[in-house]
């Protein structure tokens, strides 16, 4: 029998970036807050210091932050008709684990949506016509408009300290930053991060070519800066080991460096560590939460009563936990009826080398995760679609990583070296100094049979089923990063460079599922308008079990060429305040259906 504990009024499963937030704005409201973590505990000074934290064997090759598949991992396949088999290396996408979940060791790029990418389906039929979006393409609007998030983008940006330059104030374009931007209603909090050498090259190349280039906005403070929790957060010092790596100078915004310094100390707040979640239980009628069930440490199932249950996991765990759950319908590929799983989708990755002549001196060493020179003109609907076929397009940037030993030390772009010996030791040094990437995030739509499930045949360690994702990549994605990777092409032929080789996906090539590409994973409990087109309404509340509320990159009804965490914070804040000023005083849907 499990052993129960006393009821909380809030329980949360995970305590990442989304977990942090809506522990801090809950726990202000009063709430008593339990989060549940299946990972360890983590903090910067005990976890990553200098120079513990710059050891690129252990966390970036043997990933000693994410996830161990051994015990739980996801199970994939390319179609319906397949055999899915489970992904036990962190190869494409990388799962978090532990206090601070992935935005422990993320990178920073923290982008705000242009406005009609939260309005996809409702803009692209009123300017291209209905018969312009493919019959098995299953994208849908957000059901909460840019103007609505406004506030909620600001307020993520300033606990994070977000480093860049505003383009659009209040509706007036100002010069040096972003023109293409959605109305911001301030400046950033910190100035942006120096351009790398390569940066101020990409940068004046874009320009030459036509473009709009402008500081990449990232979660690396490129200033000392107080956050409106209070936190203090140092300048970044490019110190080359961010993404993979806690930031031992706390500057790279984390729950960590941002929110947890203050959260912990609260008495009306509890994380559970080494907690893992395997059920929302539900009472008689299926339609309210009771709380939900854990295993501890010790292995023993733990049963956690409380009033609202909030899903703060990450978009797989969150969409696993569902169907586990039995919490809404099932989405049916065949049918189409059913909405948990619905609107799987990822990103379409590619890039350009540009080689520059010999002598070029990049000092790559220097990196930032985020900071860098970007350019929006081929993003979403930034460009006519009319003639070209396709929906959707790439925000590009020239983000300097560093330039580590084993990973960030490749060899001449193009050329076929071997893996080994002195040919490769001469093409690593050959290229090292003189090549750059310009990458283009490709957005990905939703299609009818890109989905998630529960896998038939694999489980975790405690006997549950994997989770099954259903993707492959589709034509339309295959035009739109054949057409940007063309355009990519001429700005750099614009450096006067000794060669471009592009690094370009074919159409009709499959998911290579071993070479990370992103982890911007999502949809599977997505948002929307009705109970029958979403799993959750604009607040991120189930529309079947309304004390649960679902958050995370889960939610986006499609994928987009932006990183996801900012959308993922806005709406968390968003959600917050919408529990805090309506649900609590009336419990119940926030939309009535
Ligand atoms: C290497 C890397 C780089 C990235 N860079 C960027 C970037 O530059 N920009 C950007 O926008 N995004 C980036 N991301 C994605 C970003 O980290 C996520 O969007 C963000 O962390 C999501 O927040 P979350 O709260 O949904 O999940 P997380 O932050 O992952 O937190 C989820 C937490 O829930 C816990 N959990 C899961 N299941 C259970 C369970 N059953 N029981 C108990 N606990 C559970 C996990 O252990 C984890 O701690 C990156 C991700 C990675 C891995
Ligand atoms: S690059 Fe900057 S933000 Fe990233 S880990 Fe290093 S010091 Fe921190």
């Amino acid at each position: 029998m499990a052993i129960k504990k006393d009821k909380v009024d809030v329980v949360m499963v995970g305590l990442g970036w989304t977990g942090a937030i809506m522990g801090m704005e809950l726990t202000e409201a009063g709430l008593n807050v339990l989060a549940l973590e299946r990972g360890d505990m983590r903090d910067t000074n005990t976890d990553t210091p200098y120079p513990k934290a710059v050891d690129e064997l252990k966390y970036s090759v043997r990933g000693a932050l994410f996830q161990d598949l051994s015990r739980e991992t996801v199970t994939i396949r390319y179609g319906v008709a397949d055999v899915a088999v489970p992904y036990r290396q962190h190869g494409s996408f990388l799962l978090g684990d532990g206090v601070g979940g992935a935005g422990f060791h993320w990178n920073g790029m923290m982008y705000r949506n242009l406005p009609e990418e939260l309005e996809m389906r409702s803009h692209h039929e009123q300017k291209y016509g209905k018969k312009f979006i493919p019959e098995d393409m299953t994208i849908q609007d957000h059901g909460v408009t840019y103007k609505e998030l406004e506030p909620f983008y600001d307020f993520s940006e300033k606990v994070m300290a977000v480093s860049g330059k505003a383009g659009n104030l209040n509706g007036k374009i100002v010069a040096g930053g972003n023109p293409l931007e959605g109305a911001r209603s301030d400046e950033f909090p910190t100035k942006p991060l120096t351009y790398q050498y390569s940066a101020s090259l990409v940068e004046k190349a874009m320009r030459d070519v036509g473009y709009h280039p402008y500081p990449a906005p990232a979660a690396n403070a490129s200033e000392p800066y107080t956050n409106p929790y209070g936190v203090r957060i140092g300048p970044c010092n490019y110190c080359g080991f961010c993404e993979n790596y806690g930031c031992y100078m706390y500057s790279k915004a984390s729950p960590q460096t941002t929110i947890l310094p203050v959260l912990l100390k609260r008495k009306n707040f509890e994380v559970r560590t080494k907690a893992q979640v395997i059920k929302v239980n539900l009472d008689a009628s299926g339609k309210r939460a009771t709380g939900v069930t854990y295993i501890d440490a010790q292995g023993r199932e733990v049963e956690q009563p409380a009033d609202l249950v909030l899903l703060t996991a990450f978009q797989t765990h969150n969409v696993r936990l569902l169907l586990l759950s039995g919490i809404g319908k099932p989405y049916d590929p065949v049918t189409g009826e059913g909405v948990v799983g619905k609107n799987f989708a990822y990103q379409y990755n590619g890039g350009i080398n540009v080689v520059m002549p010999k002598g070029t001196q990049f000092n790559p060493f220097i990196g930032t995760g985020a900071g860098g020179v970007g350019m929006d003109d081929l993003n979403a609907d930034q460009f006519d679609h009319g003639p070209l076929g396709f929906i959707g397009g790439a925000s590009i940037r020239h983000v300097r990583y560093g330039g580590r030993p084993i990973k960030q030390a490749g060899t001449m772009p193009g050329e076929k070296v071997p893996n080994w010996g002195s040919e490769w030791k001469g093409s690593v040094q050959d290229a090292y100094q003189r090549t750059l990437t310009i990458g283009i995030s490709g957005s990905v739509m939703a299609y009818r049979d890109c989905y998630l499930s529960l896998d038939p045949t694999y489980k975790d360690a405690n006997g549950q089923p994997l989770l099954r994702m259903t993707l492959n990549w589709k034509e339309n994605e295959g035009k739109m990063l054949t057409h940007i990777g063309n355009e990519m092409e001429k700005v750099g032929q614009a450096m006067n460079p000794e060669k471009v080789v592009k690094a370009i996906r074919k159409t009709g090539s499959s998911w290579d599922t071993r070479v990370y590409q992103s982890t911007h994973l999502t949809g599977g409990a997505i948002m929307g308008t009705t109970p029958k087109n979403s799993v959750v309404n604009k607040y991120l509340q189930s529309w079947d079990v309304p004390n649960v509320f679902v958050y995370g990159a889960s939610a986006f009804p499609q994928n987009m060429g932006y990183n996801p965490t900012g959308l993922v914070t806005a709406l968390a804040y968003h959600s917050a305040k919408a529990i805090r000023e309506q649900y609590l005083k009336n419990p119940g849907p926030l939309v009535q259906a």
